[in-house]
């Protein structure tokens, strides 16, 4: 039977524990159901970069927050996004603003 590549590192010689995958070089271990499940959740930036959960982005436009008191300036750094369902596909926290959730078309990876 054949194991799929290490996702983070690429590497060949990945072996199973118990449910999960484990990779010996990166130390990376999953699931490979859940992998398999999250399949389908693509978030691409405005470059067209796929983004992951635990990226850091940047906004590449001003935004208007519903019931906020500013906008979010060009510029701001948005660390450790979540890839969600739907429209708004980026969950993440702003300093100042608070948890909320973000178009990826309208931010940039860094
Ligand atoms: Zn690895």
């Amino acid at each position: 039977m054949s194991l799929p590549n290490c996702p983070k590192c690429g590497s060949e010689y990945v072996y199973e524990d118990g449910i999960l995958l484990v990779c010996p070089e990166c130390a990376y271990e999953w699931d490979p159901a859940e992998a398999d499940a999250d399949e389908g959740l693509v978030a691409l930036d405005a470059n067209g970069n796929k983004l992951a959960d635990g990226d850091t982005v940047s906004l590449i436009k001003d935004l208007k927050v519903k019931g906020a008191p500013k906008d979010l300036k060009q510029g701001t750094r948005v660390k450790n996004i979540r890839i969600v369902e739907g429209d708004h596909n980026i969950d993440c926290k702003i300093d100042g603003f608070g948890a909320m959730k973000l178009k990826s078309e309208f931010v940039k990876k860094l």
